[in-house]
């Protein structure tokens, strides 16, 4: 006869493995099915190799949700420093980057063999390479066909992820499940994504391609204020990552070249002590060489300054101040780290997972719509909804 356990869960990610080991420990009868051939591969990739685990100033103000609210039980119940006591019971060595974020000292290995390591113990089963072909609801519970074996579970548990980085196995399995239950999925989108330029403004940067600069960026009501970088496709770094999120195309995104500072009140300074004095040799202080040269350039910022206006300061400032680009676009889920949107939370138990219309069915992590904001917030909310998941089936 088929095979029988108590909780299937779909996805050897991040929430799924976190899911598992909770639900082990409670004595249920896990097992965990992914298509892939490693568990974890977005762990593996991620903080550029070094896993940004999690943020100790993590709050739900650092998600984005149709659903403001909906996170805040979970990430209450399992909070960062949960895992960050997990991570060092595995003697897994951290340190601290930006203010909060924490990082594997060493590799992001160690998370998934810690995680695949909490699987074990809890007894868990995980088969990899193991695509799900069919998922049918029964009279106590699920029926998952893969393509060798039929499972019957009580619970099921999607943990599939979202759309960012086709190339390492993200599919739309999990927004799949939901329609099939009647359950409503939000529009999702790339976030914590570069952004594309038009070409004129394009070939004008290419030589700025390497270049980071702090900056503020504004765009759909929200403000960061954190290093740009200038590359060969367009502009990235965590300012632009960060803005992503809440940009809309069609949008523009303000840029703030020189936050903190009043750069009408330098210039008209400067033009009093210096009058043969240039916005180059101003811009020379505050910004990388090739940047202000580009923006001279660009602006024909050359004559001294004596020749300003009190206007013509003001423009230059404003152009400074609020540098308006039109992104031709973002890279898209090719590159993204996170997908915007999903499961609609009004669908799910915000103490659970569950479904409210279908018992016994669970979505956690980022196939659910609960973005986090660049730094360790996104892989927070996968621990927790994981662990909220794993109480529960
Ligand atoms: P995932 O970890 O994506 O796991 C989903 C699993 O489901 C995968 O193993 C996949 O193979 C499997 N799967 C998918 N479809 C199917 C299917 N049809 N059948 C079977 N299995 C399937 N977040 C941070 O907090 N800090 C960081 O430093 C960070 N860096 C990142 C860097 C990059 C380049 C990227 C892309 C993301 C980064 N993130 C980071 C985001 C973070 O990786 C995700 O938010 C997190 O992995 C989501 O966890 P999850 O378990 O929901 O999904």
């Amino acid at each position: 006869g088929p095979m029988q356990v108590d909780v299937v869960i779909v996805g050897a990610g991040a929430a799924g493995l976190m899911c598992a080991a909770t639900a082990g420990y409670r004595g249920r009868r896990v097992l965990v099915l992914d298509h892939a051939r490693r568990a974890g591969q977005k762990i593996l990739m991620s903080g550029g190799g070094r896993c940004n685990f999690t943020n100790l100033n993590s709050t739900p103000n650092q998600f984005l949700s149709a659903n403001l609210r909906f996170c805040i039980s979970a990430l209450k119940r399992y909070p960062p420093q949960a895992f960050l006591e997990l991570v060092e019971r595995h003697g897994i060595e951290h340190v601290e980057k930006a203010a909060g974020q924490l990082f594997c000292a060493g590799k992001a290995k160690e998370i998934v063999d810690m995680l695949l390591t909490e699987c074990e113990w809890a007894g868990v089963e995980v088969r990899l390479k193991t695509p799900v072909e069919a998922i049918e609801a029964t009279d106590d519970g699920y029926r998952v066909t893969t393509h060798d074996d039929t499972i019957t579970t009580e619970s099921l548990v999607i943990a599939t992820g979202g759309l960012s980085i086709p190339t390492m196995g993200a599919t739309p399995f999990g927004y799949e499940v939901a329609r099939q239950f009647g359950i409503e999925i939000l529009p999702t989108r790339a976030g914590l994504v570069p952004f594309t330029l038009h070409p004129d403004l394009k070939e004008r940067l290419a030589p700025l391609a390497g270049i980071s600069v702090p900056v503020a960026a504004t765009a759909g009501g929200m403000r960061f204020e954190e290093p740009m970088l200038f590359t060969h496709r367009g502009l990235s770094g965590p300012a632009m990552l960060q803005i992503s999120s809440f940009w809309q195309p069609g949008e523009p995104l303000v840029i703030d070249l020189l936050p903190g500072r009043d750069a009408a009140a330098d210039l008209a300074e400067r033009r009093a002590d210096r009058p043969q004095g240039t916005v180059l040799q101003y811009l020379d202080e505050h910004l990388p060489r090739r940047l202000s040269r580009v923006l001279c350039d660009w602006h024909g910022w050359s004559r001294p300054l004596q020749e300003y206006s009190r206007e013509d300061l003001a423009a230059v400032a404003e152009r400074l101040h609020c540098w308006t680009v039109h992104p031709a676009g973002t890279e898209g889920y090719r590159t993204a780290e996170v997908t915007l949107g999903g499961v609609d939370t009004r669908a799910l138990s915000s103490q659970t997972m569950e479904a409210q219309g279908q018992p016994g069915l669970f979505f956690i992590g980022e196939v659910v719509d609960v973005t986090g904001h660049l730094g360790g917030h996104n892989f927070q909310w996968a621990w927790a909804s994981g662990v909220a998941a794993g109480q529960a089936v």
